[in-house]
């Protein structure tokens, strides 16, 4: 019988350590969406895109990385039952074989609009394949699923809509069996469970203006999942703040002391109103330091705790039988595109 509950499907790179930022804003709300979807049918399609991988540097071991990356998922609070799916990409090689029939479908003008092509090959000499054709790939990994929730981030809507426009594309020309994923309002919404769509960005503690992010290599302005306790504390006791001097939530002239308050709620899962009406009066930013730094530090010593009890070989375990689930349904519908198009 089909199933009639919207798969969601999420992927992370495994290229590098993770930060504080995607913990926050991109690996917990999966964990809730995926514990509470999972419950009522809805497969869970929890990805490694190590074919995305190789597109560009790898710091360390991939192997590694991804199995840490899917451990975290795991000390996350991640609820695993007969509808969570872990694989890896390169072992079900349908995302590769419909990539190609989809890159049959979509044309170089339209891939040299993709904006992440443009800043990511901007001013280099040489630009690998694997960079222009992403997408398309991205395309497949979707695709082959029938997943309709895909929470992304802003910088992969355009890719979201090339998704769609080829899935349409195709549908019209040969036959409808492919399913347009939500359109990216749609899955901003149902990402932050509310109409406005406001996902979490954590802030760079450094430099309060931009977003917490990996490719900025000063240390002091993120936190790794990987840090010591020590080291984080004093990371948030050296962040950025201003001069105001008011414990309030205002973003754009207050960023600093609003992300404080914004990585308090989200660690300790109170509300930020909540938090926000709490400090409300107060003026002492070295008190609001203290106590984000003690959340932080005690958040890190136990999900470190938590990652160190999970085996490797329990994640290959469950690797192995998500990529025979994942293989089965690939495999269908990659039959179905080869029928499709004569092969
Ligand atoms: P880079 O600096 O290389 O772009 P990054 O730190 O932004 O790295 P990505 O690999 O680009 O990390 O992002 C992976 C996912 O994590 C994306 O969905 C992105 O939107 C999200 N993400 C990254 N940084 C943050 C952040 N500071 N707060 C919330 N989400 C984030
Ligand atoms: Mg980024």
């Amino acid at each position: 019988m089909k199933n009639t509950q919207p798969t969601i499907l999420t992927g992370i790179r495994a290229n590098s350590e993770l930060h504080l930022g995607h913990f926050l804003g991109v690996i917990m709300p999966m964990v809730r969406l995926a514990n509470k979807y999972s419950e009522t049918g809805s497969n869970i399609n929890i990805f490694v895109p190590d074919l995305h991988s190789i597109i560009s540097e790898i710091d360390g071991d991939l192997q590694q990385n991804l199995i840490r990356t899917l451990k975290i998922y795991l000390a996350a609070g991640l609820k695993v039952n007969q509808n969570v799916h872990f694989y890896r990409q390169s072992r079900v090689p349908a995302h590769s074989e419909l990539c190609w029939i989809l890159d049959c479908t979509a044309t170089m003008g339209e891939l040299n609009r993709m904006t992440q092509f443009k800043d990511k090959s901007e001013g280099k000499d040489s630009v690998n394949v694997g960079i222009f054709n992403y997408p398309v790939l991205m395309a497949a990994d979707i695709l082959l699923y029938d997943a309709i929730y895909v929470p992304v981030g802003e910088d992969q809507f355009q890719h979201l809509e090339l998704t769609r426009r080829l899935a349409e594309r195709f549908n019209h020309k040969y036959d409808e069996i492919f399913t347009l994923p939500a359109t990216p309002k749609k899955q901003a919404e149902f990402m932050a469970g509310n109409s406005e769509g406001e996902g979490v960005r954590i802030r760079d503690l450094q430099n309060p203006e931009k977003k917490m992010s990996k490719s900025n290599h000063a240390e002091n302005s993120k936190i790794m999942l990987s840090d010591e306790p020590n080291i984080a504390r004093k990371k948030i006791m050296s962040a950025t703040t201003d001069s105001i001097g008011k414990i309030q939530y205002d973003m754009f002239n207050q960023p600093g002391i609003s992300n404080l308050l914004q990585i308090e709620a989200l660690v300790n899962g109170v509300p930020l109103q909540d938090l926000i009406s709490t400090w409300a009066g107060e003026t002492h930013y070295g008190d609001l330091k203290q106590k984000v730094a003690e959340s932080v530090a005690t958040m890190l010593e136990e999900f470190q705790h938590k990652i160190d009890q999970i085996s490797d070989d329990q994640i290959l375990e469950l690797l192995n039988a998500g990529e025979e689930y994942a293989n089965k349904i690939a495999n269908t519908k990659l039959k179905q595109a080869q029928t499709c198009v004569g092969l």
